[in-house]
């Protein structure tokens, strides 16, 4: 066996041939959990690490080509996620997602987003030749309904709600049609992870990385690509992980900073990519945090846009407002002591 899910919740175990992505005792979230591996991948690129991902029969579809280049502060670098084939780092773990659900021979998968994640599942789903249902709020940033519609073969459902309404109405409807559940799950997780493993490898010794957080699954995902290549020998010690979210939904950035749980929060920011009330991996990024000296940062609306600004004047470069989150937090951090050495913001998102 390569590896095994294990539910977060009540410790259940799975072995792979377990088709889902949530626990059948409890609906709790799974993790991939390895077995017996020891050999550190190495490459500059997404499919150079498929050693590092579950054991799977993946079709090597282009997917991200995410440059890191240097910006105009000394110092700090920027990951474009918005270079990938959906202009989202949401490809990484669709194209895992996908290619897990046809390898147990699902024809159709159920996704709820707040835009780019539903936009990246559709595009990899097509290319599998399997039907994506779409379940977006009705709140959600046109453009992007309108790019899932350009995908053809999608379907949309709106969801009267934001987006944990859309999450518990995309998992209630996969599991009375059968369908596999997709989005911010175990799949994507590893998918995600691999990121890890390109800053690593293309930047050696980054200090810090700065990472959007909306349900978390890229900030969780990275933290577990850098627990595994400590473990694997090829890092020493993990860099500093700095969380940001927008100031007007910001569950993770309160609990952290006031040593509480987390809690449910009404989404109120235009920055609708990291607009999540209620982050599914909240918990593994508290953790991600805790363990890493970590800085949990809240940007306002208006941080946002004058960063959006500046990264267009800049470098050319035009991101949607939850997309430069990270350059934000960078230019509110920025000159504080102990955030120094190299720093790594991933920028994502090309809707605006
Ligand atoms: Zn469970």
């Amino acid at each position: 066996m390569d590896y095994k899910l294990e539910c977060l919740q009540c410790g259940a175990e799975y072995d792979s041939a377990y088709a889902s992505q949530a626990c059948a005792r409890c609906n709790g979230i799974l993790e991939v959990a390895y077995v017996g591996r020891i050999a550190m991948p190495n490459g500059r690129s997404f499919w150079d690490f498929e050693s590092a991902l579950p054991k799977g029969t993946y079709r090597h579809y282009a997917v991200g080509g995410a440059d890191i280049v240097a910006s105009e502060d000394a110092g700090l670098f920027l990951k474009l996620e918005l270079r990938s084939q959906t202009g989202s780092f949401k490809d990484l773990g669709s194209v895992i997602e996908v290619a897990k659900a046809y390898e147990y021979g699902y024809k159709d998968v159920v996704c709820a987003s707040t835009g780019n994640m539903a936009y990246s599942i559709a595009y990899y789903s097509k290319l599998y030749g399997i039907r994506a249902h779409i379940f977006i709020s009705s709140n959600a940033n046109k453009d992007k309904i309108r790019d899932i519609k350009s995908t053809n073969d999608a379907v949309i459902k709106m969801v009267d709600g934001d987006f944990n309404k859309a999450l518990d109405t995309a998992a209630l409807y996969s599991r009375k049609k059968g369908f596999f559940l997709s989005g911010d799950y175990c799949y994507r997780k590893e998918g995600q992870k691999i990121m890890a493993y390109e800053i690593m490898q293309n930047l050696p010794g980054v200090s810090n990385i700065i990472i959007p957080v909306g349900n978390a699954t890229l900030f969780s995902g990275i933290y577990k690509g850098l627990k595994e290549m400590k473990a694997y020998g090829c890092i020493k010690k993990l860099p500093r992980l700095i969380a940001v979210e927008a100031k007007g939904c910001s569950p993770v950035v309160d609990a952290f900073n006031s040593k509480s749980g987390i809690k449910y929060r009404i989404p109120k920011t235009k920055a609708d990519a990291i607009a999540v009330g209620f982050p599914t991996f909240g918990m593994q990024a508290l953790e991600g945090l805790n363990s890493t000296r970590g800085i949990a940062v809240a940007v306002t609306d208006n941080e946002l846009e004058k960063s959006k600004e500046k990264l267009y004047k800049e470098k050319g470069i035009i991101a949607e407002l939850g997309g430069v989150a990270s350059f934000a937090a960078y230019e509110k951090i920025k000159g504080q002591s102990g955030i120094n050495g190299a720093t790594v913001a991933i920028i994502s998102g090309g809707n605006i």
